[in-house]
């Protein structure tokens, strides 16, 4: 079998009807790297896990530019690089990867059914690691400007803002993250934050401060994107004195948090009120057989090194649970 960087499968389709009529011992639904750990982990273990990838490899963690609190790595890794380590490393032991989007599950009865673009598959045990998605500000302009100024990933967009103005909004971790890398493009980068004091520890602190290009703009909101065909200006709010006031710029780049990739769950496992799936301290979601690992199930630490190990520890259950059956 055959991969793109993507980890598109370029098999005959023979292959995929082969994988389609029979029951898999394991699916894993996620191909970032909780996703990509289970894989390894599963693979190991003689599973043949199948993995489908949705359409990038790598999730959020392969838009990074470089991971620095990643274990092994003493002088940082690309995202991306990272990424495509993992799914090598798990193809190696015999995982399998699909490029397909997922449409629905049932996890009603075991086998149970994932449901792809191209058919339908099922399997004995599921790892759901389906990651979050950036938050969307919900003021006017923003889905008009998507792409045309608009942006939630700074190493993706941030090549196209050479010596140009734009802002940040958030006060958290990502935000400077991102609004330091934005600096080895724009001439300038306005971080709008809702309150006076940032979220973001301090080592980013220290950095964003001392970051001649950055300009903290405090206790003020974003109420709308102005531009016809592409960014050109915001509208910000002043919280302390309710002054409205306009601010030219060429780009918005937006950080304010994640919502959980598990609309797919809803009413199948129990989640909790921001919908993150609830897994016990063995990665074991309410339906037994089913488990999850990674930001679908972690609303605390949302790092790489964290979805990894709930990854791992996803496989190492999904294991125990089908020696046991
Ligand atoms: P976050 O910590 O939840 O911060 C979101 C920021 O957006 C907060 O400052 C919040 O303001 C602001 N915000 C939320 N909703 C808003 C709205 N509607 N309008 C305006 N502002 C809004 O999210 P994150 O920065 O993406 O970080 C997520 C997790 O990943 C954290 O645990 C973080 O430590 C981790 N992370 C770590 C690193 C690293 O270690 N290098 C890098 C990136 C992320 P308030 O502060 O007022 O709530």
């Amino acid at each position: 079998m055959e991969f793109n960087l993507s980890g598109q499968f370029f098999g005959e389709q023979s292959d995929e009807d082969e994988l389609q009529s029979e029951v898999q011992k394991v699916i894993i639904i996620g191909g970032g790297p909780a996703g990509l750990a289970a894989a390894l982990y599963a693979a190991r273990a003689s599973l043949e896990p199948l993995v489908f990838t949705g359409q990038d490899l790598g999730g959020q963690a392969a838009s990074t530019s470089t991971i620095e609190n990643y274990p092994g790595f003493p002088d940082g890794v690309g995202g991306s690089e990272v990424s495509e380590l993992f799914h090598k490393q798990a193809e190696r032991f015999g995982a399998q990867f699909l490029f397909d989007m997922v449409t629905a599950v049932d996890l009603s009865q075991r086998p149970f059914k994932v449901v792809t673009d191209s058919g339908e598959f099922q399997a004995e045990s599921l790892i759901l690691a389906t990651g979050a998605s950036p938050n969307h500000l919900g003021v006017p302009g923003e889905d008009r400007l998507m792409n045309n100024g608009v942006s939630y990933c700074a190493t993706c967009d941030g090549w196209f803002f050479q010596d140009k103005r734009v802002v940040v909004v958030g006060g958290g971790d990502s935000a400077l993250e991102e609004g330091i890398l934005l600096t080895h493009y724009a001439r300038k980068v306005d971080v709008i934050h809702r309150r006076d004091d940032l979220r973001a520890g301090a080592i980013l602190q220290d950095r964003a401060n001392s970051n001649e290009k950055i300009n903290f703009v405090f206790s003020s909101v974003l109420e709308e994107i102005i531009g016809e065909d592409k960014v050109e200006s915001v509208r910000l709010r002043d919280k302390k004195t309710g002054e409205k006031s306009i601010h030219a710029t060429d780009g918005v780049f937006i950080f304010i948090g994640h919502t959980p990739n598990t609309q797919l769950y809803t009413g199948q496992v129990e989640m909790d009120d921001k919908g993150y799936v609830v897994v016990d301290k063995l990665m074991q979601t309410s339906v037994p057989g089913v488990f999850a690992a990674g930001e679908a199930a972690d609303p605390h630490f949302r790092q790489v090194a964290t979805s990894v190990g709930m990854g791992a520890g996803a496989a190492i259950q999904a294991t125990r649970f089908l020696e046991s059956q």
